[in-house]
């Protein structure tokens, strides 16, 4: 599979509207963050592809231009907040057929029929996109001026028949983002190896339960890459500070750690110094990064391969 980190900032983006702070005013490109996003592609078995894209933020439109985003088979939503949630609407170009040719395809405008696409989250989000998309499910409109979905709660993986993404297994990993319930997102594949890799995403958290870390660990092989909030240095009562998102890696132990929802508290080149600094104090990851693992603040567009 291959995952395109498509957002990497926290709920604000880098630069902040009306902020004149050196990180928001960085000519560094890894100091601009679009709001949190990811996608993931994979080429299946049997030569289809699958199409998955983790949580739709305010700026979708604009990442899937720059990324060339032409299909989305479904949405594993993270949480319900504005920065994971609002740019829903512009799905629905994908959305009335679920095929990667429905963009050329000549009677797309005619097609209204099929499943829409998947949203899967937890209920309470769930309900959230009902009650703020509200007009998306009233019977008042048809074709390509809203967006078809079908509303599924995260519990259908867990089930004894989850629903099937070519040869990607997922799960749901549940966490607390301050007093809400998120949900964080493994995505493994079983290797040329006969081996399972993994890509796990995990933002929004203040913390995630043991259980879910084992869940981890139990079903994700050997963890390529894992995308976690690391919002800032100082704590913070909804999100991961950057030691805290490292204490959580070092349970986890993936080869590749990933700072997302960053803010515009540090430049990037300070957030990885600050990391380097404090690694010692993580006995797995220094281990890891001595043999050629890697601690890191993401960046926008950053990409990587699972196989
Ligand atoms: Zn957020
Ligand atoms: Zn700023
Ligand atoms: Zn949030």
């Amino acid at each position: 599979m291959k995952v395109v980190l498509l957002g990497t900032g926290t709920s604000h983006g880098i630069p902040c509207i009306a902020c004149d702070c050196d990180v928001c005013n960085s000519p560094d490109p890894h100091d601009k963050r679009l709001r949190c996003s990811a996608y993931v592609t994979s080429k299946n078995n049997d030569g289809t592809y699958s199409h998955i894209l983790i949580d739709i933020g305010p700026e979708f439109r604009i990442q899937a231009i720059t990324y060339k985003i032409k299909a989305v088979d479904a949405v594993l939503l993270t949480h319900s907040h504005a920065d994971h949630l609002h740019g829903l609407d512009d799905i629905r170009i994908f959305s009335h057929t679920i095929s990667s040719s429905h963009l050329t395809n000549p009677d797309r405008g005619k097609e209204t029929e099929g499943p829409g696409i998947a949203i899967y989250s937890n209920a309470q989000s769930i309900r959230d996109v009902q009650e703020r998309f509200s007009y998306v499910f009233r019977p008042t409109q048809i074709g390509g001026g809203k967006p078809k979905l079908r509303l599924e709660e995260d519990t259908v993986f867990d089930a004894g028949t989850p629903p099937e993404f070519g040869d990607l297994k997922i799960m749901p990993v549940p966490m607390k983002h301050g007093e809400i319930d998120t949900t964080g997102w493994l995505i493994s594949v079983c290797g040329a190896d006969g081996v399972i890799h993994s890509f796990a995403y995990l933002t929004d958290c203040s913390s995630i339960p043991e259980s879910s870390i084992q869940k981890i660990i139990d079903n994700g092989g050997i963890i390529e890459h894992c995308v976690i909030d690391g919002l800032r240095e100082v704590p913070h009562a909804t999100h991961f500070s950057y030691l805290q998102a490292m204490q959580a890696a070092e349970k986890i132990c993936p080869v590749h750690t990933w700072f997302t929802h960053i803010c515009h508290l540090k430049k990037h080149a300070d957030i990885s110094a600050y990391i380097h600094e404090h690694l010692n104090s993580f006995e797995n990851l220094s281990r890891i990064v001595r043999n050629g693992g890697s601690v890191e603040p993401a960046y926008d567009g950053l990409s990587f391969e699972i196989n």
